[in-house]
């Protein structure tokens, strides 16, 4: 795949190992990285190749893909307003659903600002880099997704981090630094990969003895946790404290994008300065219109989320009973720590064989270098579909061996 050709100092020899790597990991049966679904049937079943699965690795936590509202309001937006925007949000980017999503967002996080950017991966490069600079201090946790760290990287604060959802740790680290400059904390609500929630009341009143602002990526909380879905700052009773919260579209909502929201009304001004809010296109009306409908679905309604927690327990307790041993408590994202990568790369295809698609997640985005199989949990999720999955892991040490 790689070839280098005779070129001096080649820029592509850095691969090899990696190349090695993703090869060899085929060898074992389907490539899992890029694995291509040649159909998708629902929310809940694609085809691969000739064989139907189940999903149960597509943070489609809601199910509202296929959902009537998302898909008629996507399909209008395209017929009314076209396919693209053609341009940035400073530029001819915005338009008037853009700002009606942002004042919909004010609304339900009840915050002072909010702007909506083009991917979730962008909304946290775009709001960290722009909020503090040179003399001031980032604070983020050490297992924060890869767009954190990247927007500490495009920021040019001192990034520090601290031990993984320990507010000693951040308290400590905060206590030896100088007075001056900005101290901005950057956790997570619900971490991707473990499934483990973050005690966000803890953080804030650590961020409050010691002058920090907090900041909470809720991507994967927001729509699953708290009333109508407002995220896990909201279910434990400290909404109101935490200073910026940023989630995305590409999950419980159906849809692509991205959004930071603060109960400081300056925040607003980051629409000036933040280089990936600027030089890039906005989101498309398709996509601002699908959110904007699961917006109004999650907030008009417990319904699905109680659906989605129903079938993460049952899901969880089934695991448990089955043998394996979940890495967090019950919950949209369970994931199972497996002895090696090699060991998780035959499950992976095994279940995969047996008709279950999961996430298979290896070092080096994983925390602890862990290697995972990592299910979501989808409110489209039947019983019975849980209960097939079940009978899958059910089997699936005599499937591999
Ligand atoms: N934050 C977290 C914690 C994420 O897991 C992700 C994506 N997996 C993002 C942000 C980026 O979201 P998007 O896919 O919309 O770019």
């Amino acid at each position: 795949m790689f070839d280098s050709g005779m070129k001096k100092n080649d820029i592509f020899e850095k691969f090899e190992k990696l190349a090695e790597r993703y090869h060899g990991v085929a060898t074992l049966g389907t490539q899992p990285f890029g694995m291509v679904f040649d159909e998708i049937l629902s929310p809940t079943r694609a085809r691969v190749g000739s064989r139907e699965v189940i999903l149960a690795g597509t943070n489609n936590y809601l199910g509202l893909t296929f959902s009537e509202a998302c898909t008629t309001a996507a399909k209008a937006a395209i017929d009314h307003q076209g396919t693209a925007t053609t341009g940035s949000r400073l530029a001819n980017g915005t338009f008037r659903e853009h700002l009606e999503l942002e004042t919909a967002l004010k609304a339900y996080f009840n915050a002072a600002s909010a702007i909506v950017f083009t991917t979730g991966y962008q909304a946290n490069l775009a709001a960290i880099s722009a909020l503090v600079g040179r003399g001031d201090h980032l604070l983020i946790d050490a297992d924060s997704h890869a767009c954190i760290y990247d927007g500490c990287r495009l920021s040019d604060a001192e990034t520090i981090r601290f031990r993984h959802n320990s507010p000693e740790d951040l308290a400590k680290r905060l206590s030896r630094l100088p007075d001056d400059g900005a101290r901005l904390i950057v956790v997570e609500g619900l971490y991707s990969m473990l499934g483990d929630v973050a005690p966000l009341a803890e953080f804030v009143d650590v961020a409050s003895e010691h002058g920090a602002f907090l900041y909470v990526d809720e991507a994967h909380s927001v729509g699953c946790y708290g009333e109508r879905g407002r995220g896990v700052a909201q279910a434990q009773g400290v909404l109101d404290k935490v200073d910026f919260l940023s989630g995305t579209f590409s999950k419980s909502f159906a849809s692509l994008g991205g959004f930071c929201v603060s109960r400081h009304e300056s925040f607003e001004y980051t629409r000036l300065v933040s280089r990936p809010y600027l030089f890039t296109a906005s989101g498309s009306p398709a996509n601002i219109a699908a959110a904007r409908a699961a917006l109004a679905t999650i907030a008009g309604s417990d319904e699905l989320g109680r659906r989605l927690w129903d079938r993460a327990n049952q899901l969880h307790s089934g695991l448990r009973a089955a043998g394996f041993e979940p890495a967090s408590a019950p919950g949209p994202i369970i994931a199972l720590p497996r002895a090696d990568e090699t060991t998780a790369v035959r499950e992976w295809n095994a279940l995969l064989e047996a008709g279950v698609y999961v996430n298979l997640a290896v070092p080096p985005a994983t925390p602890q270098a862990k290697s995972l199989l990592r299910l979501s949990v989808s409110a489209a999720h039947s019983e019975s579909e849980i209960d097939q999955i079940l009978e899958v892991f059910n089997a699936l040490s005599d499937l591999v061996s």
